[in-house]
Order: structure tokens, then sequence, then C-alpha cells
């Protein structure tokens, strides 16, 4: 027998919640969803009128959602425009085909887009340093791919949406990573950096502040609206991944919801509760980088402390 919807009563359920106990139809669902990352957006003033938006797309399920949803959200708000902005770190056989899935959907959804690549940015791409970093030799300075392609892209963007205009950056972090970046500061004893597990950063001069409208919406969730509205994302993995402690601290979280359903919410207001208060005790000094000008904890901001341990750039 078909079960029906718990909302509408009507249609054929297609997803149970587990947290709520309810079973909902595709409609209800979308409803839900939208509900959920508009409320996100309003509650911390993500979006306002005038903005333009940039919406950093890799083209991944989750950037892809973003892509639908807050374009559509924005599109809404008076004077509010969109920029799609994508870094092609230059992984072959992985970031050009999914960079081709971008592509695709701001032509369809009739978005202008800007791309920005490593090898233009730094005159290497992600593979090259895969390459360069095994020639370092002092073991401690040679750091994992994610760290160099994580920092840079983080420069990449935000050059893109000072040359765009753009007011803020939309960054497609769901729930499930903000608990889990959450989860491995605290057993590393880093509290520093659950200072950046924030919903927006502050506006900096030469530093575009980030929005994370995803932040309560669970990882299932995305992949649910993904699935039952047909959009298609890029499923390959990064060559360079390599994730064991995040594995491990995800299984774990995956694990406790299953018994606990609803434990992921209370972790994410455990971090916001414990941010509020370490932002009273600890503020962070602000500088200027000495290399390239932007702001910066410390005197050379981390992209060019990688760039200058790769050789990609002299000391000032
Ligand atoms: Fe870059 Fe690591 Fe992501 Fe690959 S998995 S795209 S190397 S951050
Ligand atoms: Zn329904
Ligand atoms: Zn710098």
């Amino acid at each position: 027998m078909e079960v029906k919807c718990d909302k509408c009563g009507r249609n054929r359920a297609v997803y149970f919640q587990r947290y709520t106990g309810l079973r909902l139809c595709k409609g209800c669902f979308n409803k839900y969803f939208i509900g959920k990352v508009k409320k996100t957006v309003m509650k911390y003033r993500m979006i306002r009128s005038g903005e333009n938006i940039g919406l950093a797309v890799s083209g991944g399920k989750d950037s892809m959602v973003m892509l639908h949803v807050v374009s559509r959200m924005a599109s809404k708000i008076k004077d509010c425009s969109v920029t799609v902005l994508v870094v092609d770190e230059g992984i072959k056989g992985f970031r050009d085909e999914s960079i081709r899935l971008v592509v695709e959907a701001c032509r369809s959804l009739d978005l202008p887009y800007v791309i920005g690549s490593f090898r233009k940015f730094f005159g290497v791409t992600m593979d090259e340093i895969v390459e360069m970093r095994l020639k370092i030799s002092e073991r401690r300075l040679r750091r994992r791919p994610c760290t160099y392609c994580g920092v840079l892209r983080r420069k990449v963007l935000n050059e893109l949406a000072l040359d765009e205009e753009v007011d803020k950056i939309a960054v497609a972090s769901n729930l499930d990573d903000e608990i889990q970046a959450f989860l491995m500061n605290v057993t590393r004893g880093d509290y520093a950096r659950i200072l950046r597990l924030k919903p927006v950063h502050e506006h900096t001069e030469g530093f575009v502040p980030r929005i994370k409208p995803f932040r309560e919406c669970l990882e299932e969730e995305i992949a649910i609206f993904a699935f039952l509205n047909d959009i298609r994302y890029h499923y390959g993995d990064c060559p360079y991944l390599v994730e064991a402690y995040r594995r491990d601290i995800r299984n774990f979280l995956n694990y406790m919801d299953v018994k606990r359903p609803g434990i992921k919410f209370s972790i994410l207001s455990s971090l916001d509760k414990l941010r509020e208060m370490l932002e009273k005790i600890y503020v962070p000094a602000l500088r200027t980088c000495k290399i390239c000008g932007t702001p910066s904890s410390s005197e050379i901001c981390a992209a060019c402390k990688v760039l200058k341990e790769l050789g990609l750039i002299d000391s000032p």
C-alpha cells in the first residue's frame, strides 16, 4: 500500500525524516527544504536588497543545489544579483568535468559566471603543486595536497569576488561539514579555528565576507533535494582527497545520528554557544600580509606562506 505524506495527506511519501518522524512527499519536502534555507538566510541577514552575491560553485552536489536554490531566492530580493564564481584548480580528469556541469547549469539558468584558475593566479596547476611538494626536502613543510588547495582556492575566490564587485561569497558548507570541523578542532584543541565556524564572516577591507546559506541543512537532505529535482552534479572524487580523520569523525556522527536522531542539530547549537563565548575572550589580531597586502592574522597570509614554501614567490 502506498504511504501518504504526513503533511498534505494527499501525495505519495518519498522521504522519511527521522528527526521529526514525518514522511514527506516531494512537494512538501521541497517546501520544507527551501523554507529552511530561507530561514537561515533571514535569521543571519545573509542577503540584503541591492547586493551582488557571489556563489562559489565547484560542481559537486552541495554547490549545485545552492546554485539552483539561492539564485532563485536572490532573484526575489529587490535589486539583488548573483555572479557564479568558479575556481579551476587544474586537476585533470576531475575539475574539468565538474566545471563543464557548472557552465551548463549557468547557461540554462541564465546566470553570469567567471572562472579563475590556479594557473592564471599562481602560474601552476594543482597537479603541478602535488609534484612540487615532493621536492620539498624538509618533511614538516610538505603539506597535504588539500592544504595547498584549500588555502589557494580561498585566495582565488576572494580575488574573483573583488574583481566582480561581489558583496558576499556564498559557500555551500552544510550542517555536517560544520559539525565535523567543530569536532575535529575540539579533539585537536584548536579553539582558534572554532571561531571561523560562523554563519556570516564580517566585512574586512580587502576580504569579501562569506555566508553559509546551507549551514543548517543536513547533507542527506541536500542529496535528496538534488535527486528529487533532477539537479545534475559531479559525482567523482578528487584524486588527492585524503581525509582519514574527517571520515572517522563523519562515521561517528552518522552512527550517533542513527541512534539519536536530531543530535547533529544539538551539536551545531553547542558549536554556536561555544563560539559566542570564545568570541568574547579571543580577539584575533588583524594585520596586513607583508607580501600581498590582504588581511591576515599573521605577518604573512596562509596563501603567501604556501607559495613561498613551494618556491613560487620570494620572501619580502
Ligand atoms: Fe582540492 Fe583536496 Fe578538494 Fe581535491 S579534495 S579539490 S585537492 S581540497
Ligand atoms: Zn505532501
Ligand atoms: Zn599574502
